[in-house]
Protein backbone atom coordinates (compact mmCIF):
# COMPACT_ATOMS: atom_id res chain seq x y z
CA UNK A 1 0.00 0.00 0.00
CA UNK A 2 0.70 3.44 -0.35
CA UNK A 3 2.39 5.58 2.29
CA UNK A 4 -0.04 8.67 0.93
CA UNK A 5 -2.81 6.92 2.09
CA UNK A 6 -2.94 8.45 5.47
CA UNK A 7 -2.22 11.77 4.48
CA UNK A 8 -5.05 11.90 1.60
CA UNK A 9 -7.19 10.91 4.18
CA UNK A 10 -6.25 12.06 7.97
CA UNK A 11 -5.03 15.47 8.64
CA UNK A 12 -3.47 15.03 11.53
CA UNK A 13 -2.26 18.50 12.55
CA UNK A 14 -5.87 19.63 13.12
CA UNK A 15 -6.24 17.23 16.25
CA UNK A 16 -3.10 18.60 17.67
CA UNK A 17 -2.62 21.53 20.51
CA UNK A 18 -0.44 24.46 20.26
CA UNK A 19 1.49 23.07 23.01
CA UNK A 20 2.10 19.73 21.00
CA UNK A 21 2.63 20.79 17.42
CA UNK A 22 5.44 23.51 18.73
CA UNK A 23 7.38 20.09 20.09
CA UNK A 24 10.84 20.05 18.86
CA UNK A 25 13.66 17.14 19.16
CA UNK A 26 16.04 17.69 21.37
CA UNK A 27 19.16 17.90 19.31
CA UNK A 28 21.30 15.81 22.61
CA UNK A 29 18.61 12.98 22.58
CA UNK A 30 19.11 12.54 18.66
CA UNK A 31 22.60 12.27 18.97
CA UNK A 32 22.57 9.44 21.80
CA UNK A 33 20.02 7.22 19.56
CA UNK A 34 22.23 8.01 16.34
CA UNK A 35 25.28 6.79 18.72
CA UNK A 36 23.12 3.66 19.66
CA UNK A 37 22.57 2.63 16.28
CA UNK A 38 26.49 3.28 15.36
CA UNK A 39 29.36 0.51 15.33
CA UNK A 40 31.27 0.39 18.40
CA UNK A 41 34.13 1.91 16.51
CA UNK A 42 32.16 5.00 17.10
CA UNK A 43 34.38 7.16 19.27
CA UNK A 44 31.85 9.49 20.54
CA UNK A 45 32.21 12.57 23.10
CA UNK A 46 28.60 13.87 22.18
CA UNK A 47 25.88 13.31 24.60
CA UNK A 48 26.15 14.17 28.35
CA UNK A 49 26.23 10.21 29.52
CA UNK A 50 27.26 9.67 33.20
CA UNK A 51 30.22 6.77 33.30
CA UNK A 52 28.68 3.30 34.45
CA UNK A 53 31.57 2.34 35.91
CA UNK A 54 31.40 4.80 38.70
CA UNK A 55 27.96 3.32 39.47
CA UNK A 56 27.35 1.33 42.42
CA UNK A 57 25.56 -1.46 41.19
CA UNK A 58 27.20 -4.78 39.29
CA UNK A 59 25.44 -7.10 38.19
CA UNK A 60 21.81 -8.88 38.80
CA UNK A 61 20.26 -12.38 38.54
CA UNK A 62 16.34 -12.34 38.58
CA UNK A 63 14.35 -15.91 39.15
CA UNK A 64 11.46 -16.28 37.51
CA UNK A 65 8.10 -18.61 38.05
CA UNK A 66 8.35 -21.74 35.90
CA UNK A 67 12.40 -22.22 35.83
CA UNK A 68 13.90 -19.32 33.88
CA UNK A 69 16.02 -16.33 35.06
CA UNK A 70 16.83 -13.26 33.83
CA UNK A 71 20.51 -11.93 34.29
CA UNK A 72 22.51 -8.83 33.74
CA UNK A 73 26.07 -9.64 33.45
CA UNK A 74 28.81 -5.98 34.14
CA UNK A 75 28.11 -5.33 30.61
CA UNK A 76 24.32 -5.70 30.44
CA UNK A 77 24.23 -3.85 33.93
CA UNK A 78 25.72 -0.84 32.59
CA UNK A 79 23.77 -0.15 29.50
CA UNK A 80 20.57 -1.29 31.95
CA UNK A 81 21.62 1.41 34.16
CA UNK A 82 22.55 4.41 30.97
CA UNK A 83 20.25 6.80 29.27
CA UNK A 84 18.37 4.97 26.27
CA UNK A 85 15.87 6.41 23.43
CA UNK A 86 12.82 8.03 24.74
CA UNK A 87 10.57 5.98 22.28
CA UNK A 88 11.59 2.50 23.93
CA UNK A 89 14.99 0.20 23.78
CA UNK A 90 14.86 -1.25 20.55
CA UNK A 91 14.39 -4.98 21.12
CA UNK A 92 12.00 -4.46 23.27
CA UNK A 93 9.84 -2.66 20.52
CA UNK A 94 10.74 -4.77 17.93
CA UNK A 95 9.06 -7.81 20.47
CA UNK A 96 5.84 -5.46 20.69
CA UNK A 97 5.46 -4.46 16.97
CA UNK A 98 5.65 -8.22 16.34
CA UNK A 99 2.93 -8.64 19.01
CA UNK A 100 0.61 -6.04 17.69
CA UNK A 101 0.81 -7.49 14.42
CA UNK A 102 0.45 -11.01 15.42
CA UNK A 103 -2.85 -10.03 17.86
CA UNK A 104 -4.01 -7.09 15.51
CA UNK A 105 -2.94 -6.99 12.44
CA UNK A 106 -3.84 -3.06 11.33
CA UNK A 107 -4.78 -2.55 7.88
CA UNK A 108 -2.47 -0.02 7.15
CA UNK A 109 0.13 -0.48 9.78
CA UNK A 110 3.98 -2.13 7.90
CA UNK A 111 5.55 -0.69 11.47
CA UNK A 112 8.70 -0.23 9.15
CA UNK A 113 10.72 2.59 9.71
CA UNK A 114 11.01 3.47 5.83
CA UNK A 115 6.96 3.67 5.16
CA UNK A 116 5.60 2.26 8.23
CA UNK A 117 2.13 4.47 9.18
CA UNK A 118 1.48 3.32 12.28
CA UNK A 119 4.46 2.98 15.61
CA UNK A 120 4.90 1.88 18.85
CA UNK A 121 6.65 3.78 21.47
CA UNK A 122 7.12 2.45 25.47
CA UNK A 123 5.53 4.21 28.21
CA UNK A 124 6.56 4.48 31.90
CA UNK A 125 2.46 2.58 32.28
CA UNK A 126 -0.23 3.05 30.23
CA UNK A 127 -0.81 5.36 32.60
CA UNK A 128 1.92 7.85 30.75
CA UNK A 129 0.76 7.38 27.48
CA UNK A 130 -3.05 8.27 28.09
CA UNK A 131 -1.71 11.39 29.70
CA UNK A 132 0.43 12.55 27.19
CA UNK A 133 -2.03 11.57 24.50
CA UNK A 134 -4.55 13.29 26.11
CA UNK A 135 -2.39 16.57 26.40
CA UNK A 136 -1.29 16.38 23.02
CA UNK A 137 -4.71 16.39 21.29
CA UNK A 138 -7.37 18.64 24.04
CA UNK A 139 -7.79 22.08 24.17
CA UNK A 140 -9.45 24.12 26.85
CA UNK A 141 -13.39 24.29 25.58
CA UNK A 142 -12.80 21.44 23.38
CA UNK A 143 -15.61 18.83 23.54
CA UNK A 144 -14.44 15.55 24.19
CA UNK A 145 -16.66 12.17 24.13
CA UNK A 146 -15.96 9.38 27.07
CA UNK A 147 -18.53 6.13 27.75
CA UNK A 148 -19.06 7.19 32.26
CA UNK A 149 -18.40 5.98 34.77
CA UNK A 150 -14.71 6.14 33.93
CA UNK A 151 -11.60 5.36 35.06
CA UNK A 152 -10.44 8.44 37.42
CA UNK A 153 -6.90 8.40 36.32
CA UNK A 154 -8.49 9.16 33.13
CA UNK A 155 -10.67 11.43 34.44
CA UNK A 156 -7.19 13.09 36.73
CA UNK A 157 -5.65 13.52 32.97
CA UNK A 158 -8.53 15.79 31.25
CA UNK A 159 -10.59 17.33 33.23
CA UNK A 160 -7.54 19.89 34.41
CA UNK A 161 -7.08 20.45 30.95
CA UNK A 162 -10.69 22.23 30.87
CA UNK A 163 -12.41 20.59 27.91
CA UNK A 164 -16.22 19.83 28.30
CA UNK A 165 -16.42 15.93 28.78
CA UNK A 166 -20.01 14.80 27.16
CA UNK A 167 -21.06 11.35 29.01
CA UNK A 168 -21.94 8.74 26.10
CA UNK A 169 -24.90 6.36 27.33
CA UNK A 170 -23.43 2.92 27.97
CA UNK A 171 -24.53 -0.33 29.09
CA UNK A 172 -23.18 -3.78 30.26
CA UNK A 173 -21.66 -3.91 26.34
CA UNK A 174 -20.05 -0.55 26.41
CA UNK A 175 -21.12 2.51 24.47
CA UNK A 176 -24.28 2.42 22.93
CA UNK A 177 -23.68 3.31 19.45
CA UNK A 178 -27.38 4.52 18.41
CA UNK A 179 -26.81 6.94 21.98
CA UNK A 180 -23.42 8.34 20.81
CA UNK A 181 -25.09 8.82 17.45
CA UNK A 182 -27.97 10.86 18.90
CA UNK A 183 -25.21 12.66 20.25
CA UNK A 184 -22.76 13.34 17.39
CA UNK A 185 -26.43 14.79 15.54
CA UNK A 186 -25.91 18.13 16.87
CA UNK A 187 -23.60 18.16 14.14
CA UNK A 188 -23.17 18.51 10.65
CA UNK A 189 -20.26 15.79 9.55
CA UNK A 190 -20.04 18.14 6.32
CA UNK A 191 -19.08 20.97 9.19
CA UNK A 192 -16.42 19.56 10.96
CA UNK A 193 -13.70 20.93 9.67
CA UNK A 194 -14.96 24.45 9.25
CA UNK A 195 -13.11 26.80 11.25
CA UNK A 196 -14.66 27.12 14.97
CA UNK A 197 -16.29 23.90 14.68
CA UNK A 198 -17.46 22.78 18.12
CA UNK A 199 -17.82 19.13 16.98
CA UNK A 200 -16.09 16.46 19.50
CA UNK A 201 -12.87 15.37 18.12
CA UNK A 202 -11.40 12.51 20.25
CA UNK A 203 -13.61 9.56 22.00
CA UNK A 204 -12.17 7.98 24.72
CA UNK A 205 -12.89 4.22 25.51
CA UNK A 206 -11.78 1.29 27.86
CA UNK A 207 -13.35 -1.36 25.48
CA UNK A 208 -13.17 -4.23 27.55
CA UNK A 209 -13.80 -5.23 31.11
CA UNK A 210 -13.91 -1.76 32.14
CA UNK A 211 -13.01 -0.07 34.88
CA UNK A 212 -15.30 0.53 36.64
CA UNK A 213 -18.06 -1.20 35.31
CA UNK A 214 -16.61 -5.09 34.02
CA UNK A 215 -18.43 -3.40 30.56
CA UNK A 216 -17.03 -4.95 27.26
CA UNK A 217 -17.62 -3.87 23.76
CA UNK A 218 -19.39 -6.15 21.26
CA UNK A 219 -17.21 -6.59 17.55
CA UNK A 220 -20.54 -5.02 16.21
CA UNK A 221 -20.42 -1.94 18.23
CA UNK A 222 -17.05 -1.65 17.46
CA UNK A 223 -16.99 -1.59 14.33
CA UNK A 224 -20.46 0.89 14.06
CA UNK A 225 -18.62 3.57 16.90
CA UNK A 226 -15.62 3.32 14.33
CA UNK A 227 -17.91 4.62 11.13
CA UNK A 228 -19.23 7.27 13.23
CA UNK A 229 -15.60 8.21 13.97
CA UNK A 230 -14.95 7.78 10.05
CA UNK A 231 -18.21 10.07 9.76
CA UNK A 232 -17.12 13.31 11.87
CA UNK A 233 -13.52 12.34 11.20
CA UNK A 234 -12.57 11.60 15.08
CA UNK A 235 -9.62 9.72 16.67
CA UNK A 236 -10.54 7.04 19.18
CA UNK A 237 -8.64 6.52 22.24
CA UNK A 238 -8.53 3.05 22.87
CA UNK A 239 -7.41 2.07 26.78
CA UNK A 240 -7.14 -1.55 26.81
CA UNK A 241 -5.27 -2.41 30.03
CA UNK A 242 -8.06 -5.81 30.56
CA UNK A 243 -6.95 -6.78 26.55
CA UNK A 244 -4.96 -9.79 28.13
CA UNK A 245 -7.44 -10.65 30.89
CA UNK A 246 -10.83 -11.61 28.61
CA UNK A 247 -12.19 -14.52 29.99
CA UNK A 248 -13.97 -16.02 26.53
CA UNK A 249 -12.43 -17.17 24.05
CA UNK A 250 -11.06 -16.07 21.24
CA UNK A 251 -9.66 -12.34 22.30
CA UNK A 252 -12.13 -9.66 20.90
CA UNK A 253 -11.35 -8.00 17.62
CA UNK A 254 -10.09 -3.98 18.31
CA UNK A 255 -10.62 -0.87 17.49
CA UNK A 256 -6.42 -1.25 16.11
CA UNK A 257 -7.73 -4.34 13.83
CA UNK A 258 -9.83 -2.14 12.21
CA UNK A 259 -8.16 0.75 11.81
CA UNK A 260 -8.37 1.31 7.92
CA UNK A 261 -7.53 5.38 8.09
CA UNK A 262 -5.45 5.13 10.98
CA UNK A 263 -7.71 7.17 13.82
CA UNK A 264 -7.03 4.63 16.67
CA UNK A 265 -4.21 5.73 19.49
CA UNK A 266 -4.35 2.65 21.55
CA UNK A 267 -2.66 1.95 24.61
CA UNK A 268 -1.63 -1.41 26.45
CA UNK A 269 -0.41 -2.16 29.79
CA UNK A 270 1.75 -5.19 30.88
CA UNK A 271 0.48 -3.84 34.38
CA UNK A 272 -2.15 -6.46 34.97
CA UNK A 273 0.01 -9.53 33.60
CA UNK A 274 3.65 -8.78 34.27
CA UNK A 275 3.70 -6.27 36.67
CA UNK A 276 1.92 -3.13 37.64
CA UNK A 277 5.09 -1.46 39.54
CA UNK A 278 7.46 -2.10 36.72
CA UNK A 279 5.59 0.41 34.84
CA UNK A 280 5.42 -0.70 31.30
CA UNK A 281 2.88 0.15 28.69
CA UNK A 282 2.54 1.15 25.15
CA UNK A 283 1.23 3.75 22.49
CA UNK A 284 0.18 2.52 19.04
CA UNK A 285 -0.80 4.40 16.53
CA UNK A 286 -0.08 6.71 13.80
CA UNK A 287 3.25 7.66 13.31
CA UNK A 288 2.65 11.18 13.67
CA UNK A 289 0.82 11.05 16.61
CA UNK A 290 2.72 8.63 18.76
CA UNK A 291 6.71 11.13 17.25
CA UNK A 292 4.29 13.87 19.32
CA UNK A 293 4.07 11.73 22.65
CA UNK A 294 7.61 10.61 22.18
CA UNK A 295 8.43 14.40 21.97
CA UNK A 296 6.72 15.26 25.48
CA UNK A 297 8.54 11.77 27.10
CA UNK A 298 11.85 13.34 25.48
CA UNK A 299 11.05 16.84 27.49
CA UNK A 300 9.75 15.15 30.53
CA UNK A 301 11.15 11.55 32.05
CA UNK A 302 13.56 10.78 28.91
CA UNK A 303 12.34 7.36 28.44
CA UNK A 304 11.07 4.73 30.92
CA UNK A 305 13.50 3.25 33.03
CA UNK A 306 15.93 0.79 30.65
CA UNK A 307 16.70 -1.55 33.70
CA UNK A 308 13.30 -1.72 33.82
CA UNK A 309 12.92 -2.48 29.74
CA UNK A 310 15.62 -4.38 29.65
CA UNK A 311 14.34 -6.94 32.02
CA UNK A 312 10.99 -7.12 30.81
CA UNK A 313 12.20 -7.40 27.27
CA UNK A 314 14.86 -10.34 28.37
CA UNK A 315 12.35 -12.00 29.63
CA UNK A 316 10.20 -12.02 26.80
CA UNK A 317 12.73 -12.55 24.05
CA UNK A 318 12.98 -16.05 26.21
CA UNK A 319 9.70 -16.80 26.13
CA UNK A 320 8.74 -15.91 22.59
CA UNK A 321 5.16 -14.98 21.72
CA UNK A 322 4.36 -18.72 22.39
CA UNK A 323 5.41 -18.53 26.06
CA UNK A 324 3.94 -14.71 26.75
CA UNK A 325 0.40 -16.42 25.49
CA UNK A 326 0.85 -19.11 27.58
CA UNK A 327 1.79 -16.74 30.60
CA UNK A 328 -1.48 -14.95 29.62
CA UNK A 329 -3.40 -18.00 29.58
CA UNK A 330 -2.28 -18.91 32.77
CA UNK A 331 -2.87 -15.40 34.23
CA UNK A 332 -6.89 -15.65 32.59
CA UNK A 333 -7.33 -18.54 34.66
CA UNK A 334 -6.61 -17.27 37.75
CA UNK A 335 -9.00 -14.32 37.09
CA UNK A 336 -11.52 -16.44 35.86
CA UNK A 337 -11.19 -18.48 39.13
CA UNK A 338 -11.38 -15.24 41.57
CA UNK A 339 -14.43 -13.86 39.19
CA UNK A 340 -16.66 -17.26 39.57
CA UNK A 341 -15.73 -17.57 43.36
CA UNK A 342 -17.20 -13.28 43.64
CA UNK A 343 -20.49 -13.81 41.66
CA UNK A 344 -21.02 -17.06 43.51
CA UNK A 345 -20.45 -15.14 46.92
CA UNK A 346 -22.60 -12.57 45.79
CA UNK A 347 -25.28 -14.58 44.73
CA UNK A 348 -25.28 -15.81 48.28
CA UNK A 349 -25.20 -12.88 50.29
CA UNK A 350 -26.30 -9.77 47.82
CA UNK A 351 -29.42 -10.90 45.72
CA UNK A 352 -32.21 -9.51 47.45
CA UNK A 353 -30.02 -6.01 47.81
CA UNK A 354 -28.24 -5.36 45.06
CA UNK A 355 -27.80 -6.36 41.11
CA UNK A 356 -24.94 -6.85 38.64
CA UNK A 357 -23.85 -7.58 34.85
CA UNK A 358 -21.18 -10.54 35.29
CA UNK A 359 -17.95 -9.28 33.72
CA UNK A 360 -16.35 -11.21 30.83
CA UNK A 361 -12.89 -9.62 31.11
CA UNK A 362 -10.45 -7.30 33.75
CA UNK A 363 -10.69 -7.62 37.47
CA UNK A 364 -14.52 -5.45 38.80
CA UNK A 365 -17.43 -6.32 39.22
CA UNK A 366 -19.83 -3.06 39.57
CA UNK A 367 -22.94 -3.22 41.77
CA UNK A 368 -26.08 -1.55 42.53
CA UNK A 369 -27.59 -1.18 45.57
CA UNK A 370 -30.61 -1.28 45.85
CA UNK A 371 -32.48 1.39 47.66
CA UNK A 372 -29.26 3.56 48.54
CA UNK A 373 -29.24 6.68 46.69
CA UNK A 374 -25.48 7.41 47.39
CA UNK A 375 -23.00 4.70 48.50
CA UNK A 376 -20.49 7.90 49.35
CA UNK A 377 -21.48 7.58 53.29
CA UNK A 378 -22.07 3.96 53.31
CA UNK A 379 -18.61 3.37 52.24
CA UNK A 380 -16.64 5.95 53.59
CA UNK A 381 -17.86 6.17 57.04
CA UNK A 382 -19.62 2.62 58.05
CA UNK A 383 -18.02 0.34 55.74
CA UNK A 384 -15.06 0.87 57.90
CA UNK A 385 -16.47 0.11 61.03
CA UNK A 386 -18.06 -3.49 59.58
CA UNK A 387 -14.14 -3.97 58.25
CA UNK A 388 -14.95 -4.05 54.63
CA UNK A 389 -13.83 -1.27 51.92
CA UNK A 390 -15.40 -1.17 48.52
CA UNK A 391 -14.93 2.28 46.35
CA UNK A 392 -18.16 4.11 45.86
CA UNK A 393 -18.95 4.95 42.52
CA UNK A 394 -19.19 8.60 42.14
CA UNK A 395 -15.46 8.89 41.80
CA UNK A 396 -15.86 7.47 38.52
CA UNK A 397 -18.33 9.62 37.17
CA UNK A 398 -17.54 13.14 35.26
CA UNK A 399 -19.18 15.05 38.36
CA UNK A 400 -18.81 13.16 41.51
CA UNK A 401 -20.75 15.40 43.89
CA UNK A 402 -24.25 13.28 42.02
CA UNK A 403 -25.33 10.66 43.99
CA UNK A 404 -24.31 7.41 42.97
CA UNK A 405 -25.96 3.78 44.25
CA UNK A 406 -23.53 1.66 42.99
CA UNK A 407 -19.62 0.19 44.38
CA UNK A 408 -16.79 -1.48 42.40
CA UNK A 409 -15.51 -4.34 44.02
CA UNK A 410 -12.22 -5.75 42.97
CA UNK A 411 -11.72 -9.84 42.72
CA UNK A 412 -7.95 -9.53 42.06
CA UNK A 413 -6.34 -9.48 45.36
CA UNK A 414 -8.45 -10.97 48.34
CA UNK A 415 -8.81 -15.09 48.31
CA UNK A 416 -12.41 -16.37 47.91
CA UNK A 417 -12.96 -16.67 51.32
CA UNK A 418 -11.86 -12.68 52.24
CA UNK A 419 -14.78 -12.25 49.51
CA UNK A 420 -17.21 -14.37 50.68
CA UNK A 421 -16.89 -12.60 54.19
CA UNK A 422 -16.80 -8.92 52.62
CA UNK A 423 -19.86 -9.50 51.24
CA UNK A 424 -21.37 -10.94 54.16
CA UNK A 425 -20.24 -8.16 55.99
CA UNK A 426 -21.61 -5.87 53.08
CA UNK A 427 -24.87 -7.22 52.89
CA UNK A 428 -25.38 -6.69 56.95
CA UNK A 429 -24.13 -3.11 55.88
CA UNK A 430 -26.90 -2.61 53.59
CA UNK A 431 -29.88 -3.83 55.52
CA UNK A 432 -28.81 -1.83 58.64
CA UNK A 433 -28.91 0.91 56.17
CA UNK A 434 -32.11 0.48 54.22
N1 LIG B 1 19.02 19.02 34.54
C1 LIG B 1 20.28 19.20 34.04
C2 LIG B 1 20.94 20.54 34.20
C3 LIG B 1 20.91 18.11 33.37
O1 LIG B 1 22.15 18.27 32.85
C4 LIG B 1 20.21 16.85 33.26
C5 LIG B 1 20.80 15.62 32.64
N2 LIG B 1 21.82 15.80 31.75
C6 LIG B 1 18.92 16.74 33.78
C7 LIG B 1 18.37 17.84 34.44
C8 LIG B 1 18.10 15.46 33.66
O2 LIG B 1 18.55 14.49 34.48
P1 LIG B 1 17.77 13.13 34.78
O3 LIG B 1 18.55 12.06 34.06
O4 LIG B 1 17.85 12.96 36.29
O5 LIG B 1 16.38 13.27 34.29
N1 LIG C 1 -6.42 2.59 32.08
C1 LIG C 1 -7.32 1.92 32.84
C2 LIG C 1 -8.72 1.77 32.33
C3 LIG C 1 -6.93 1.37 34.07
O1 LIG C 1 -7.86 0.72 34.82
C4 LIG C 1 -5.60 1.52 34.53
C5 LIG C 1 -5.15 0.98 35.84
O2 LIG C 1 -5.91 0.78 36.76
C6 LIG C 1 -4.70 2.22 33.70
C7 LIG C 1 -5.15 2.73 32.48
C8 LIG C 1 -3.27 2.49 34.11
O3 LIG C 1 -2.48 1.41 33.88
P1 LIG C 1 -0.88 1.47 33.98
O4 LIG C 1 -0.52 0.76 35.25
O5 LIG C 1 -0.44 0.72 32.74
O6 LIG C 1 -0.46 2.90 33.95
Amino acid sequence: YSSTIFAETMNYARFLTAVSAARKPSPIRMLTELQQRSPPSLISLAGGAPNPSTFPFLSASIKVRHGDTVTFDEAAMKRALQYSASNGIPELLTWMKNLQKQLHNPPTASYSPENGQMDVCVTTGSQEGLCKVFEMLVNPGDNVLLDAPTYPGTLAALQPLGCNIISVPSDQHGIVPSALKEILSRWDPSQVHAPGSTAPKILYTIPNGGNPTGASLTPERKQQVYELAQQYDMLIIEDDPYYFLQFNKPLAPTFLSMDVDGRIIRTDSFSKILSSGLRIGFVTGPKPLVERVVLHIQASTMHTSTFTQLIVSQLLHSWGQEGFLQHIERVIEFYRKQRDAMICSADKWLKDVAEWHVPSAGMFLWIRLKGIADTQRLIMEKALEKEVLLVPGGVFMINSTLPCPYVRAAFSLSSPEQIDEAFRRLSLLIKEAL
